[in-house]
């Protein structure tokens, strides 16, 4: 028999109404789960359990649905990337900036361990992580206790920028097809690992670096083994302009045309459409489009806050039938706060405080990436779901007052208020610290790799320039 754990009689429990196909508000409930599974929700549980947990001063909700994460290496862009842009690429550092910081291969598992661990402690249980293969991948994965959808990132060529103001495409020599298998090899080792925590997700890299043929191949072997699939696309304005340039057609719009699109495809960003208030296309379908198919958008407000740019807007989305789901994309990887993020520019975008509701940004970060990644049984508390479960601290001053728990969580206390994190049953946070892994070690490693990069910046940078005129300090450093 699987060991049963009771959170009995939590002040406040968020459960998922199966029929109305939403979460509710339960005060003074049970929560019950038994290995990996969620048995009971409701008040007054009377059956025999192993373990009883107080559920008093706590509220106990789903675990969260990062759809949209680069672990193994934003951590290292830390303090570095939030200012990190450039103008006359419609300030996105895609093209020529990040890539001056980035990190070896053999510091990637640190930065995954440091990404993972920030994701954990602001509730999250689920994480779709989308990288380009390195070593150690699978491990640090299987490690972190998460449930990861795998998402080994493939392209047929890649972003360059000569002279920082035209983006330009370097061919891989095979036409991608190397890296392509490398993803299916990896997607399928991942698979088959025994933690049954690991999934996949197929991840061409973007519309703009793979090729249609290369997308297509994905998309088909992501539906003969019902995986679902992600592509970045509307993620900058200078690719909105390229896929124009080459095609006289907007991302969607080829998508569609292509037959690339379905209830099992998600767009990373979904941002620069053709309704983009900085684009003045002549055409306004691709929500309808993307509404159309049945597709997700996993959205990341805060890496495009810094640029200046936003969604415009994530209740229009909603409204149209988008399904939407939540990333982090970058760091912190801290799901409560990019969800406040995503309300807060929602309702900046549209001028209307009403655009969004703070039930639209929790159900998006739930079950809205849940549906993304073709599952019903996580992103809710509810009999025969996951045990991907979070308690919350009510007892504490950020928390208090808490008319309504969430909105105090995910306006004011966010991580601060997480206590415990269990993931298919097994408890990997607790008392607001990571159980799996080493937090401030991996901190440190991140750091000293940091470190180790910035002497190779001039290297990197096409003048030549150091990290300090490239990335400028908030303040000047003052000798003597
Ligand atoms: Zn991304």
């Amino acid at each position: 028999m699987a060991r049963s754990v009771c959170i009995r009689n939590a002040d406040w429990v968020v459960a998922w109404d199966a029929k109305a196909g939403r979460h509710n508000y339960r005060q003074n409930a049970d929560l019950v789960f038994a290995g990996d599974r969620i048995t009971h929700v409701g008040p007054g549980y009377a059956g025999p359990v192993d373990e009883e947990v107080s559920g008093k001063g706590r509220m106990v909700m789903p675990g969260l649905v990062n759809l949209h994460t680069h672990p193994s290496v934003m951590p290292v862009f830390k303090s570095i990337r939030e200012e990190l842009a450039n103008p006359k690429l419609y300030f996105t550092a895609l093209y020529d900036g990040w890539n001056l910081f980035r990190p070896e291969p053999e510091d990637c598992v640190w930065a995954a361990r440091q990404a993972y661990c920030e994701a954990l402690l602001s509730g999250c249980t689920t994480l779709v992580d989308m990288c380009f293969p390195f070593p150690g991948w699978l491990d640090v994965m299987a490690e972190s206790g998460l449930r990861i959808f795998i998402s080994a990132l493939y392209e047929s060529q890649h972003w360059h920028s000569a002279n920082g103001h035209e983006l330009t495409y370097v061919p891989e020599p095979d036409g991608g097809k190397g890296a392509f298998e490398a993803s299916v090899t990896l997607t399928a080792e991942t698979r088959a690992h025994r933690s049954g925590r690991l999934s996949a997700m197929i991840a061409p890299m973007a519309i703009d670096t793979t090729s249609i043929d290369l997308i297509r191949k994905g998309l088909e072997l992501a539906r003969a083994e019902k995986l679902p699939f992600q592509l970045h696309a509307g993620e900058a304005m200078a690719e909105f302009l390229e896929m124009t340039r080459r095609t006289g057609m907007t991302q969607m719009q080829l998508l569609a045309k292509e037959k690339l699109l379905g209830p099992d495809v998600t767009i990373g960003h979904g941002i620069f459409l053709d309704h983009h208030s900085w684009l003045h296309w002549y055409t306004r379908e691709d929500v309808k489009i993307l509404a159309d198919h049945g597709c997700s958008v996993a959205h990341c407000p805060t890496p495009f806050s810094r640029y200046g740019i936003k969604l415009e807007n994530f209740g229009a989305y909603l409204k149209a039938g988008v399904n939407m789901g939540i990333g982090t994309d970058t760091h912190p990887h801290n799901m409560l706060e990019e969800m406040r993020t995503a309300a807060i520019l929602a309702r900046i975008a549209a001028e209307n405080t009403y655009a969004v509701s703070t039930t639209d940004i929790f159900h998006a970060a739930t079950v809205g990436g849940a549906k993304a990644l073709m599952r019903d049984d996580i992103g809710r508390l509810a009999p025969g779901a996951k045990a991907d479960i979070v308690v919350v601290r009510l007892d504490i001053p950020d928390m208090m007052p808490a008319y309504d728990p969430l909105r105090s969580l995910i306006y004011i206390a966010a991580d601060r208020a997480v206590k415990d994190v269990y993931v298919d049953g097994r408890k990997v946070v607790g008392d607001g610290r990571v159980l799996t892994m080493n937090h401030m070690e991996a901190a440190e490693q991140v750091s000293a790799a940091q470190r180790r990069i910035l002497p190779k910046v001039p290297s990197r940078d096409r003048h030549g320039r150091g990290a300090e005129e490239v990335a400028p300090r908030t303040l000047p450093l003052a000798h003597g």
